[in-house]
């Protein structure tokens, strides 16, 4: 795994100002080198973990949207928080459909939708809420069993089923790629993504733009950024090194 002890604490606004400059500096160079323009691909803050107090000096230093991977957790923020009034939240990871109903009430996006089920529950909860919602299919390019999202092979199927919901707004394809320090191996995980994405691009339904890759953390973004992430999750590279093992990442 990354060696996590290379990320320092951010304990107050000015290092966080500082860490966040720092990664959006890494961003623009990295889109630079590809041939990129920086603008194409937006920092996702990710602060899992860390309680909401510290999350107002996130705030203060300029966070708008933050990425959270467990949904309970997001939505005790967000009532925590609920005096910003224009601080977004993307939930990011894995979304058991009994828990939908919180995503629908506050998220502004999601990135792990991996059944049509959910798809079917999220749509019915942003009907009750009178809400709607950015959605990314999370695909599993690694071909480990621990981690979710569908299969590439299973994707077609799922997005040609994704028109007929009202209330999510489908943006695009999200992925975790291989934990390895394999530099070739992760790769082909974004390569993968993107690939399936260009495919799905041309059969999806009238009006469905699948522009967004939501790839690439702390540990690989700019490899993710050189083979087209238009989305970038990163936690430790702006708050700190977590104490959590892997495992947090894929929760069972
Ligand atoms: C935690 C997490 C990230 C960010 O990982 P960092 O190593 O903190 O940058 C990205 N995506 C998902 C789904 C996560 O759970």
């Amino acid at each position: 795994m990354t060696d996590n002890s290379t990320y320092p604490q951010a304990e107050t606004i000015e290092q966080l100002r500082q860490n966040l400059a720092t990664v959006r500096a890494r961003i623009d160079q990295a889109c630079v080198q590809a041939g990129r323009d920086p603008q194409e691909v937006r920092l996702l803050p990710v602060s899992k973990t860390h309680p909401a107090d510290y999350l107002r000096l996130a705030y203060a230093a300029g966070c708008r949207m933050l990425g959270e991977n467990k949904v309970q957790e997001a939505y005790q923020k967000w009532q925590e928080l609920d005096d910003l009034a224009d601080l977004e939240w993307s939930v990011i990871g894995h979304l058991q459909t009994n828990k939908a109903k919180y995503v629908a009430r506050f998220a502004s996006e999601f990135h792990a939708l991996d059944s049509l089920r959910l798809a079917q529950t999220l749509n019915q909860r942003l009907e009750l809420e009178n809400r709607t919602l950015d959605v990314l299919v999370q695909i599993n390019t690694s071909g480990e069993e621990s981690k979710y999202g569908i299969d590439p092979e299973q994707a077609h199927e799922l997005i040609a089923q994704l028109g007929q919901f009202q209330r999510l707004r489908v943006r695009g394809l999200m992925t975790l790629a291989l934990n390895s320090p394999d530099q070739e191996a992760v790769r082909r995980c974004f390569i993968m993504l993107r690939e399936l994405r260009d495919s799905l691009q041309a059969s999806a339904p009238e009006g469905m733009q699948l522009s967004e890759l939501s790839m690439g953390m702390s540990g690989d973004f700019e490899l993710a950024i050189a083979e087209g992430a238009t989305i970038v999750r990163i936690g430790q590279a702006i708050f700190g090194a977590r104490e959590q093992p892997d495992s947090f990442y894929w929760p069972k």
